[in-house]
Formats: structure tokens, C-alpha cells, sequence
């Protein structure tokens, strides 16, 4: 016998029951977008390779250790399943000159692949909706991207997402800072762990950000970033706590935020929930203003975030924000000779005229039929026998009311089916 195959470890199957409130979760979501002035881009799955290490960083979680790459010998390239989108989001806005006529916002959406060890939350395939404003320089945006989510959150019926905020400044208030913060975390090595060792040279700000807790105890004492801000680092972190508080939006400031992404300056933030144990942080994002020019573009400002679609879905799983399937408006039986063609007549009528339908398929005793139409949570079942089929005419037996079965002539069937339908739904 032949072994079923399974899926790959890590990515997995939405199946329909769930699949309906990805259907929801995502229509809510991008209606959201859109209203916030924010326009549809769709990019690749597959770049190669160097954008995502120079866009991430080589001494990053995800270049080091979790991209999907491979060399396509076919082109002799190498290709790189995308971890992110906001990488690929910067190269098309430059391959395309998008910002040629000013500043755009852009969201997209989609999968993206990591190779972590899968756990709850925590997948190889996952998908993400990612919000970008390419082009503004000042908080307002910033303030914009976070307040948006803001207002999402009871969209989706979704409590008790708290915001972190922080700011890390600008590249060369960070290169001031990390002396001072390598030679802390020096005279303390002894407490960190191998991870936090090795970054300690390729990237110290990353030490900060440890899950361990005797890390934590060293990062707690470390010299703050702020202290080492200038005027107007200081300046744009005051005018987007300002707009926030304007807005009535709350917020923690964390200094030990930093994101596991080096193309970050100034804001970084994230959403968080206590809800879903380990993997609670639902959104982050942040202000990249180098990465056009890193990239090879011409220098532009960038801001964004990124939503883990997982998290969310098992976040309104657990709030109970979970739509009801649509029901089928018919369902439609049928017995005897010639009245399959029937049916299918009146099913493809109805199905024009709008309505939700679902056909028999399948065959079975009348009884058996009517047990799948009741199942299959129909409001009306249609039957087609061979009474119906010689008087010209189909019957309709509401399902959900105790109301009786009627008979309705076939020529008007889409104007009286419409009209039991309202009655039943009332
Ligand atoms: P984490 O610290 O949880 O690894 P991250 O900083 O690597 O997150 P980002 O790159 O900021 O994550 O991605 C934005 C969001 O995408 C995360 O907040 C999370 O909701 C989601 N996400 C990231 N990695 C995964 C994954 N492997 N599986 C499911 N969701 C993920
Ligand atoms: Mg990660």
C-alpha cells in the first residue's frame, strides 16, 4: 500500500470551517486598508537571495538561520522564499519608480516562510497583511500606522492588545550608544547565554530583546538609548506620543524593544496580547529611512508594520468573534426520471439571480435527501419529483419554521423563491 503523503512540518491546512473566518478575518482587514487610503501591491514569493541579507541583516534571526534559499540551477540564481515583505515592498517601489509623482501607501498580503521550529503561533509558513508609507519623513505617519490598528482590533471583536513603543534612534546615535553597551555587556558576560554571546559583537542591540532571564537582568542595567538621542530623534518620539495621546490611544514605552530587524531607525512598536501564551506579539513594525538607499534606490523615507495572521485568527477564535457560516438560501432534492435536468435548471436560475444554492449530488431515497438538506443548514429545501416535473412546477418546504410546503409554477420561481426566502429570514 502506498504511505499518505502529509503536509510539510510548519505549514498547514486551513480547512473550510476555519477558512470561513480566514474569509472574514481578511475582508474585514483589507476593507480597513483601503479606508485608511492605503492601495493593494501584490510582489513575488520568490527574490533573490541578497535582497533579504542586505535588506535584514546578515547577524539577524532570519538571515542567519531561518531563510528558505536555494541555488536555481536553471538560471544558476539565488532564490530566497521571502521571509518579509516589507524588503520586497522597497525593491518594487524603486524597480518601479513609485514614488516618482510622491509618497505612496501600499499594503499587501500573503505567506511568507521562516524555518523556525513550529510550535503554537510559531509556523514555517505563515502569513502576514504588512501596511508600508513610503516617503513621509515625519511622525504623523507613524502615528497613523499605529492608530489604524488601533481601530481595527474591535473591528475584529478583539480585547486587550496592548501597544509597546519605542524609539532606537538613528544609525550613529546607535554606533554611540553600542561602545557603551558592548563594554556592559562585557563586564557582565558571564551571565549571557551562547546567543547573546555571539551577538555581542555582530549586533549588541539584539542582546537587549533576549527571552532569557538572566540576560534580562543584564540588558535591564545596560545604558539606555535615550541617553544617547539627539534633538531630532527626541523630537519625532514627541511628536508621535503626542498624536497618539491625541488620538486616545495608549501605549507602554519599552526601551528594550528593538525589533529583530536591522534596517529599523527612530519608531519601532509593537501589539501584544497575553491571550495566546508565548507567541502574543500579533503586529510590529517601524520606520526604516535607510533601506531605499541600502537597497539602491534613492533615499526615501519608510514606515510600516506587519500582521500575523495565525495570531489573529486564534485571537478572535478565543474572543469568540467568529462569523457563522453563510447558510445555502436552497437546497435542492430530486427523484425520478428527468428530474435531475430540472433541478439543474432551477439551481443554475436561482444561483443567477444571486441566491446562495446548493444541488443534491449523489442520488439517494428522497428521505436520505432531505436529511442532507436539513444538514446542510439550507433554509429552504427545493424538491423536484416526478409530480413536479409533469405539473410544471417545483415545491418549496421552509426549514428553519414550521411552515408548510408549497407549490411554486417553474416560470416563477426566481420572483417567489425570493419572496419565501425574505419571509423565512424575518
Ligand atoms: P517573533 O519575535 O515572534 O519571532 P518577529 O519579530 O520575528 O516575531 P516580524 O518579523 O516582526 O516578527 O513579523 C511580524 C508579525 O508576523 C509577528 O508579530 C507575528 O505576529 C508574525 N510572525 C512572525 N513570525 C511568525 C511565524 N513564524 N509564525 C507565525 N507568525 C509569525
Ligand atoms: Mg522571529
Amino acid at each position: 500500500m502506498n504511505t499518505a503523503l502529509q503536509a510539510v512540518r510548519g505549514m498547514n491546512d486551513v480547512l473550510p470551517e476555519d477558512a470561513a473566518l480566514w474569509r472574514a478575518f481578511g475582508a474585514v482587514v483589507e476593507a480597513w486598508l483601503e479606508r485608511w487610503g492605503y492601495r493593494a501591491i501584490r510582489m513575488p514569493l520568490v527574490e533573490n537571495t541578497a535582497l533579504f541579507r542586505r535588506a535584514i541583516g546578515e547577524s539577524t534571526d532570519i538571515v542567519e538561520k531561518e531563510m528558505y534559499s536555494w541555488r536555481d540551477e536553471l538560471n544558476s540564481e539565488e532564490l530566497t522564499l521571502r521571509p518579509e515583505g516589507t524588503a520586497s515592498c522597497v525593491r518594487a517601489a524603486i524597480e518601479h519608480s513609485l514614488l516618482h509623482d510622491g509618497p505612496k501607501r501600499l499594503w499587501y498580503g500573503g505567506p511568507m516562510y521562516r524555518h523556525e521550529r513550529p510550535q503554537k503561533g510559531r509556523y514555517r509558513e505563515f502569513y502576514q497583511y504588512g501596511a508600508e508609507a513610503f516617503g513621509f519623513r515625519g511622525p504623523e505617519v507613524d502615528a497613523e500606522l499605529i492608530v489604524m490598528c488601533a481601530r481595527l482590533w474591535p473591528e475584529l471583536g478583539l480585547k486587550g492588545l496592548r501597544l509597546e513603543l519605542n524609539t532606537i534612534g538613528s544609525a550613529e546615535e546607535r554606533a554611540r550608544h553600542r561602545a557603551d553597551l558592548v563594554r556592559h555587556l562585557q563586564a557582565n558576560e558571564a551571565q549571557l547565554d551562547a546567543d547573546a554571546k555571539r551577538r555581542l559583537h555582530s549586533n549588541p542591540l539584539r542582546v537587549l530583546d533576549s527571552k532569557n532571564p538572566m540576560v534580562q537582568e543584564v540588558a535591564a542595567q545596560a545604558p539606555p538609548l535615550t541617553d544617547y538621542l539627539g534633538e531630532a530623534s527626541l523630537a519625532h518620539f514627541a511628536g508621535l506620543k503626542k498624536l497618539l495621546a491625541s488620538a486616545g490611544v495608549e501605549f507602554a514605552i519599552n526601551p528594550r524593544l528593538v525589533r529583530g530587524l536591522d534596517y529599523y531607525n527612530l519608531t519601532v512598536f509593537e501589539w501584544i496580547t497575553d491571550a495566546l501564551g508565548a507567541q502574543g506579539t500579533v503586529c510590529g513594525g517601524g520606520r526604516y529611512d535607510g533601506l531605499f538607499a541600502q537597497l539602491g534606490g534613492k533615499p526615501a523615507p519608510g514606515v510600516g508594520f506587519a500582521m500575523g495572521c495565525e495570531r489573529l485568527v486564534a485571537l478572535m477564535k478565543v474572543s469568540g468573534g467568529v462569523p457563522a457560516a453563510r447558510r445555502p438560501d436552497a437546497y435542492v432534492v430530486h427523484q425520478g426520471e428527468g428530474t435531475l435536468e430540472y433541478a439543474f435548471a432551477a439551481a443554475d436560475a436561482l444561483r443567477s439571480a444571486g441566491h446562495a444554492v446548493v444541488l443534491h449530488a449523489g442520488g439517494g431515497s428522497f428521505k436520505s435527501q432531505m436529511k442532507k438538506a436539513d444538514a446542510s443548514g439550507a433554509w429552504v429545501a427545493l424538491i423536484v419529483g416526478e409530480d413536479e416535473l409533469r405539473a410544471g412546477e417545483i415545491s418549496a418546504k421552509p426549514l428553519r419554521r414550521s411552515e408548510d410546503q408549497r407549490r411554486i409554477g417553474r416560470g416563477r420561481i426566481v420572483e417567489e423563491f425570493a419572496a419565501i426566502l425574505q419571509r423565512v429570514k424575518a
